[in-house]
């Protein structure tokens, strides 16, 4: 039995994770569930799974979680503090990062110093700050199991390789819905246009990060850290019906690679119930379905978001911290009618060129950059 924390249980991940843990009883015990603002769904989620401790983030929502639990044997905490302290709890196994955004970094950095296995779902944590992450893993004996479909293949395939070097992985992408749009034509895209994803149902930020392949760049980042690569060892290659989910080429030439249709609960159900592979009942692929499997370069030049992800992991230290504060702030910006598509690309490049770059950053630094970043992204929207 493993006893799971999920941060971020309301969100597209979160809820797929539940399914996973009901369907695998005799697998998995839920201890902790977070949400931010979705009381309505925490609540229902709390009364269905019954787990030990439910986390509000938003302090205003308190009450309304703690009234609708009150006549259960849940302990209800609130505020983003509480999400630091529950994933330390001697009652959790494992914690999966579910949640979205930098807001990821320090609760995971909690559950690390606490000894928790970690399923990683929030990239954003390993962009922001891979080294950090990375070495207190390694200091506190934790693994870090991707739930990010691409690393998810990624090591899949290097089951029982561990001993072997990787030559280089081949990261998919989908290309999202603009794949092979001019600049001029991505320069009218609407929002609506953006949040639908040919092959994907995930939360609004991810997807727009898809449109806009700057959710390839932040998984280029994500790879290099958790698979300890060199910055040239990682290439990116476009797949439009998003079966093959990555791959890995070895010294010797061959190459593996990780298959299945465009579903989030198996690399979910594989995080969580490693090194086991718990049967399931999910659909099933068959090539007879895709009789055609294509693969094309992605357009940097266009897609100017992926570009500036290479660049910021080449330039190190706290540049991808900065590339993904003004991402955020971008993405929220495009979200809210505020910029449009393009513009996300300049508000990243200025952030990149004026927020001060810090070549060793200590998790102070990040949080400083994050904030400077972030404040510039907003000064540069508001003009
Ligand atoms: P969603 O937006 O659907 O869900 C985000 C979750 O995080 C919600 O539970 C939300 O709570 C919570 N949350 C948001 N902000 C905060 C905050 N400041 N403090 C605490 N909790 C917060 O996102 P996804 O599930 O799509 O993505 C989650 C992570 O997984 C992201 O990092 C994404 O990149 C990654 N990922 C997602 C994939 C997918 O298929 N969706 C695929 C691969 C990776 P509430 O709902 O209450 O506001
Ligand atoms: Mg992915």
């Amino acid at each position: 039995m493993k006893r799971i924390a999920i941060l971020g249980s309301t969100g597209s991940i979160g809820v797929q994770a539940l399914d996973v843990i009901k369907a695998n009883p005799e697998s998995f015990e839920l201890e902790v569930i977070t949400a931010h603002s979705n009381a309505d769904l925490l609540v229902q989620q709390a009364l269905e799974f019954k787990p030990n401790v439910v986390v509000i983030a938003r302090e205003d929502l308190y009450e309304q979680v703690q009234q609708a639990l009150q006549h259960e044997d849940i302990k209800v905490y609130a505020g983003s503090k509480a999400l630091c302290s529950v994933v330390e709890m001697g009652t959790v196994d494992m914690v999966l990062t579910a949640m979205v955004g930098y807001a990821g970094l320090l609760p995971t950095i909690h559950a690390i110093k606490a000894g928790k296995q970690i399923a990683l779902a929030n990239k954003e944590t390993l962009v922001v700050a891979g080294q950090l992450i990375t070495s207190l893993a390694k200091e506190h004996g934790v693994n870090i199991y991707p739930v990010d479909s691409e690393h998810s293949a990624i090591f899949q395939c290097l089951a029982g390789e561990f001993h072997n070097p990787i030559e280089k992985i081949i990261l998919t992408a989908s290309g999202g819905p603009f794949r092979g749009r001019t600049a001029a034509e991505l320069a009218e895209v609407t929002k609506a246009q953006a949040l639908k994803h040919p092959n994907w149902d995930m939360g609004a930020k991810i997807t727009i990060d898809s449109a806009s392949l700057m959710n390839k760049g932040l998984e280029v980042i994500e790879a290099k850290w958790l698979f300890g690569l060199r910055n040239e060892q990682i290439e990116v290659v476009v797949h439009p019906q998003s079966i093959i989910h990555s791959l890995v080429q070895f010294e010797d030439g061959s190459i593996k690679a990780q298959l299945g249709l465009p579903d989030m609960k198996l690399p979910i159900q594989y995080a969580l119930g490693y090194p086991n592979r718990l049967k399931s009942d999910f659909p099933r692929f068959s090539f007879l379905d895709y009789p055609q499997l294509t693969f094309e370069q992605p357009d940097l030049k266009t897609f100017r978001n992926l570009q500036l992800a290479f660049d910021a992991m080449e330039r190190g230290g706290n540049m991808p911290c900065i590339l993904n504060a003004a991402n955020e702030v971008a993405v929220s910006a495009f979200l809210h009618d505020e910029v449009g598509f393009l513009q996300m690309s300049d508000i990243i490049e200025s952030c990149m060129a004026k927020v001060a770059y810090i070549a060793n950053p200590s998790y102070e630094d990040y949080v400083t950059t994050d904030e400077e970043a972030r404040r510039l992204a907003a000064e540069l929207i508001n003009k």
